[in-house]
């Protein structure tokens, strides 16, 4: 996901994105946004599992002599810096370069414990506020982030039920995920399951699409995009999906590749 901030300094007309949330394969649109100029920010990481990291090395404006970039993640359980974790994926015999083979000004690191406080910590032009949820295998945080005029949540990988079974079943709407999310103009939130899926598919720790939606009505969130969704789902299914909550007091939609959210 990328992020323009509201007023960036950068020459009228443009908003070229200084941070991005994750960096799955997404991240190779990035490049187009910046005409395939450098980028010039940060990648904060939710976690560490494929689906948000595959792009690293596809990022031609991240892999670019004149990047200059700052990737931080969650502090590890195990303690392991940044890079080296980032490297048992990204390393021979399983890829053919490690992260520090990345062209550029790349700077790895861990967020600063004051990402975890209530003010957050400022990043670029942004304020970003962290908070670990619940998912399955490593630690995985989510965001809040504010430009000062616009503020969303980003909680793509979320495993409510790991809390309890919550008022319907689909999990525990907990303090960490209502912080985040409380009066946003947007949540973006896993929406990988279908309430009738959550108890046969919970290997995975993802959460249900009522889940999200019920989340986004709770927090007083302004629109909610479901994210996330389960790769074999149909486009017919998500529409019907995000159909079903047309009658909700919270706008609700699909994410989609390439969906641009103005404020
Ligand atoms: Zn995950
Ligand atoms: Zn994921």
């Amino acid at each position: 996901m990328a992020l323009s901030a509201h007023d960036d300094g950068s020459p009228a007309g443009s908003s070229s994105p200084t941070l991005l949330l994750d960096a799955g394969t997404g991240v190779r649109r990035v490049s187009a946004l910046l005409d395939k100029r450098p980028f010039i920010g940060t990648i904060l990481l939710t976690h560490l599992h494929w689906d948000h990291i595959q792009g690293l090395p596809f990022f031609e404006s991240g892999d670019h002599p004149d990047s200059a970039v700052t990737l931080l993640l969650p502090p590890q359980e195990d303690g392991a810096d940044a890079e080296s974790v980032l490297a048992r994926m990204m390393s021979p015999p399983l890829f053919p370069i490690r992260p520090n083979n990345l062209r550029g000004s790349w700077t790895f690191g861990v967020l600063s414990p004051d990402a975890f406080g209530d003010d957050g910590v400022a990043v670029g032009a942004f304020s970003v506020t962290a908070r670990d949820v619940p998912h399955k295998g490593g630690r995985t945080v989510g965001y809040r982030v504010s430009d000062g005029h616009s503020t969303i949540a980003y909680i793509p990988d979320h495993c409510p039920t790991e809390m309890g079974p919550g008022p319907e079943g689909w999990g525990e709407y907990h303090p960490a995920v209502l912080e985040l999310a409380r009066n946003v103009d947007v949540l973006i939130h896993d929406a990988h399951l279908f309430p009738e899926e959550v108890a046969a598919q919970a290997s995975f720790g993802h959460a249900a699409a009522d889940y999200a939606v019920g989340l986004g009505c709770r927090a007083g969130a302004r629109k909610v995009v479901l994210f996330h969704h389960r790769p074999d789902r149909t486009d017919e299914a998500l529409d019907g999906l995000v159909a079903r909550f047309s009658t909700y007091p919270v706008s609700v939609c699909g994410a989609a590749d390439g969906m641009e959210l103005a404020p």
